[in-house]
């Protein structure tokens, strides 16, 4: 079987957003590009995590066919090939249903940056995708056009979340953090108004990191 090394990493990121209590029983999606193919492997839909091995991830090519796989992708598919197509930097994204950033989901509200490191993993107020329902073209297209060019996190009105990164490791962390920062800023309103990083440090923060994560030596 092809590509089970990425198979695998699918899996195993899949298995970490459950334990880590991002999803419940089998919500949420995992998916990774294959370097330079016009494919993307995705988990399978409906299937419970822990039950499943490498090779039960789906091989869907960009016209949204299965080429390999005994179950059906991930009713969310769409939205991930969606940004795949729109998006050449992103080579994986991850979609959860964590409890504090649904809070803001649900409430219509953009988590803001008040965190140094919400600037340096994510580096943008994260946006509330308006409300379509899960699976549609529409929902797909609206995350698209709330991503932008350079967009790392999104929030689905009355759903939960999306992020996206270079590779699986970097869209999972992207999700911890807009989780964490979701998390301490309600924590944080209850003690008074809600302060924001300024842009410029926002900038700043988020362009030493990356340059930090290219040259991690240097440090
Ligand atoms: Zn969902």
């Amino acid at each position: 079987m092809k590509y089970l090394e990425l198979r695998r990493q699918v899996l195993q990121t899949a298995q970490e957003i459950l334990a880590a209590r991002m999803v419940t029983g089998t919500w949420g999606n995992v998916s990774l590009r294959v370097p330079g193919e016009e494919l993307l492997i995705i988990t399978p839909s409906g299937m419970e995590y822990e039950k499943l091995q490498p090779e039960d991830m789906v091989l869907v090519d960009f016209a949204r066919q299965v080429q390999e796989g005994s179950y059906r992708p991930s009713i969310e598919t769409p939205m991930h090939l969606a940004i795949y197509q729109n998006r050449p930097d992103v080579n994986a994204v991850v979609h959860v249903h964590s409890p504090y950033a649904s809070a803001f989901a649900v409430a219509g509200k953009p988590i803001p940056v008040i965190l140094e490191e919400t600037a340096q993993a994510v580096g943008h107020i994260v946006e509330v995708v308006p409300y379509a329902r899960c699976g549609s073209k529409r929902l797909a297209s609206q995350v698209v056009d709330t991503l932008g060019s350079s967009g790392r996190a999104v929030l689905l009105a009355m759903h939960g979340m999306v992020g996206v990164g270079n590779d699986i490791r970097d869209a999972l962390k992207v999700c911890y953090i807009t989780e964490k920062t979701a998390m301490v800023a309600l924590l944080a309103r209850q003690l008074g108004p809600l302060p924001s990083l300024e842009q410029k440090d926002i900038d700043s923060f988020r362009q030493g990191y990356q340059g930090y994560l290219q040259n991690p030596k240097d440090e």
